[in-house]
């Protein structure tokens, strides 16, 4: 069910959105002033804002400003000046509808279904987002299984990957050679570990400034390896 945040000081058109809204199924809640409706609609999420121009406390081109800020959630402004709505629109506030009062309460329902439909169809075209990790001059995109230094895509064998993806998702964890090549080789036993630090010098030497002095990966003398953060 899509939420609905109404942030409107005139309680009888609140009431009446709010009604109308409801009988169409969504669900509502409405903020009287200006603060709370901004706090409101900053800490809690919505599918789409009805945000009234003229309010107490924060006025609503401040609302959508803050909203826009940290928001792409749909936002109808509403006023009862129409010149209002044609400055606002002309001053580009981010608002995606406007609508003078009074209007049809099954005008506004028509525009809330129109803008939730276009939001949806937005999100759905962007997709899943990659799981990427960050760390200082190193970027590893573990879902395109790519991995940049410094700004510079570099490639690295399927072990070699697993093996930096695996330390990375696990930083100030020490672990053993033992561990590793039983994590990233799938082996029950203890085989060949040694191949574990032939696989490490190969990391660094790609991602490392100084491989002797390494900053992402560095050696716990008699233990095993640390990814740094
Ligand atoms: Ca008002």
């Amino acid at each position: 069910m899509s939420k609905i945040l109404i942030i409107e000081d005139e309680e009888a058109i609140a009431d009446l959105e709010r009604d109308y809204l409801e009988l169409s199924g969504f669900s509502v809640d409405i903020e009287y002033d200006g603060e709370k409706g901004l706090e409101t609609a900053l800490t809690k999420d919505y599918d789409l804002f009805i945000l009234d121009l003229m309010l107490p406390g924060i006025d609503g081109f401040e609302i959508c400003r803050r909203i826009r800020d940290q928001k792409n959630t749909p936002i109808i402004m509403v006023s009862a000046k129409k010149d209002d709505i044609d400055k606002i629109r002309g001053l580009g506030f981010g608002a995606d509808d406007y609508m003078t009062k009074p209007f049809s309460p099954s005008e506004l329902v028509a525009r809330v279904k129109a803008h939730l439909a276009q939001y949806e169809r937005l999100i759905a075209s962007r997709g899943p987002k990659n799981h990427v990790i960050e760390i200082r001059g190193l970027k590893i995109d573990t879902t395109a299984r790519r991995v940049w230094v410094n700004g510079v895509e570099t490639q690295f064998t399927t072990k070699e990957f697993d093996l930096l993806t695996f330390l990375a998702e696990n930083p100030n964890h020490v672990f053993s050679k033992d561990e590793l090549f039983r994590k990233i080789w799938n082996m029950e036993t203890i085989g060949d570990i040694a191949t574990v630090t032939v696989h490490i010098k190969k990391i660094r030497e790609k991602i490392e400034f100084d491989t002797a002095k390494p900053q992402y990966i560095e050696t716990i003398w008699g233990v095993g390896y640390r990814f740094r953060v």
